[in-house]
């Protein structure tokens, strides 16, 4: 039996989720007419405390169209040089948006109010760029899925309102997020502009995220997703998935956590490996000393389990809803048998 880890998105639909997008009501949602996207868009954005929400193909996509909406060319966003939005998204905050960014923060990619205030360009100064978006990653990616301490947020909510920027969250795993610290979801979504949610990750569907905000956000932001070609006309069967993990999918996450810091605790015991990042949520990242990752990769391959070199001497191995109890402790028996 092969255990997939390389990512929370290679999840299949359940018999469940499959059975609830073959009854989707559909319709031209480029005409807004399909009910399940106008259910999911509905349901996310009451879930999240936001007035309205757009279903986009993916979280590449919520987050390009969010920060085209939120800014014009020559702008700049205030970000962590980890951050998705400037390592893997193809140059697209760049050459979308023509903005440019603006790093802040530390190894785990998290940042305070005071260093958004410090890097915040003095808007009367003509020849600096005006910084107009602050873009925020809970779970950070790059960061072994660390969780922004709530508190941490709510001052740099507080800065943006005061200095007249917008707070963007990449919430590509937002739902780990709040599973962490218990945050009520209502209260997260207040302290934000705009949140982007993927429905493909843990959450398991098998495409598609939503961008949430003001009525007059999401407004703007439909108009750039159709600029950047993602009008889908039949797209109920994917927002009933949506609907779907939304529904049956947010409670079991903490689970996948559990077997993160299981893992985590037998990689420790590998003398190859150097150092494991501080697990919170579901991503386990490792430094590995005298092989390279992808050597590394290859061992675990050989060993029926996949993972991800992530740098040069860096792995990752991320648990999802196709990973139970006991294909965790298989993997883990794999790897002690193999020390
Ligand atoms: C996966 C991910 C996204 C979106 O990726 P898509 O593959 O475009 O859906 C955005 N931000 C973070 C932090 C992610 O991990």
């Amino acid at each position: 039996m092969t255990i997939d880890l390389r990512s929370d998105t290679v999840t299949l639909p359940t018999p469940a989720m499959r059975e609830a997008m073959f009854r989707a009501e559909l319709g031209d949602d480029v005409f807004g007419e399909d009910p399940e996207v106008n259910a999911l868009q509905e349901e996310a954005a009451r879930m999240m405390g936001k007035e309205a929400a757009l279903f986009c193909s993916s979280g590449t996509q919520t987050n390009q169209v969010a920060i085209a909406a939120h800014t014009h060319p020559g702008d700049e966003v205030i970000c962590s040089p980890l951050s998705h939005i400037y390592l893997y998204e193809g140059g697209g905050t760049m050459a979308n948006s023509g903005v440019s960014v603006r790093f802040v923060g530390n190894a785990r990619g998290m940042f305070t109010a005071d260093d958004v205030a410090a890097a915040i360009n003095d808007p009367d100064n003509a020849h600096l760029p005006l910084s107009r978006l602050v873009s925020v990653e809970d779970t950070v990616n790059k960061g072994g899925g660390a969780v922004w301490d709530p508190e941490a947020l709510k001052a740099i909510s507080a800065t943006c309102r005061e200095r007249g920027l917008a707070l963007h969250c990449d919430g590509a795993r937002l739902f780990n997020a709040l599973a962490v610290t218990g945050m009520d979801p209502q209260a997260y979504g207040a302290l934000f502009d705009s949140i982007s949610l993927c429905l493909s990750k843990g959450l398991g569907a098998p495409v598609g995220s939503v961008l949430l905000g003001s009525r007059e956000f999401i407004r703007s932001a439909h108009r750039i997703r159709k600029r950047f070609g993602g009008g889908m006309r039949q797209a109920g069967f994917l927002a009933a998935a949506g609907r779907y993990a939304l529904g049956h999918h947010v409670h079991r996450l903490a689970e996948d956590h559990n077997h993160a810091k299981r893992m985590a605790e037998a990689l420790a015991q590998l003398p190859w490996v150097r150092e494991v990042m501080p697990v919170q949520t579901n991503i386990v990242i490792f430094s590995v000393d005298g092989h390279s990752a992808a050597e590394c990769v290859k061992w675990f391959a050989d060993r029926g389990i996949l993972c991800f070199p992530f740098g040069p001497d860096k792995v990752r191995m991320v648990f999802h809803l196709g990973v139970n109890s006991s294909m965790t402790e298989e993997a883990i028996r794999r790897i002690i048998i193999a020390a």
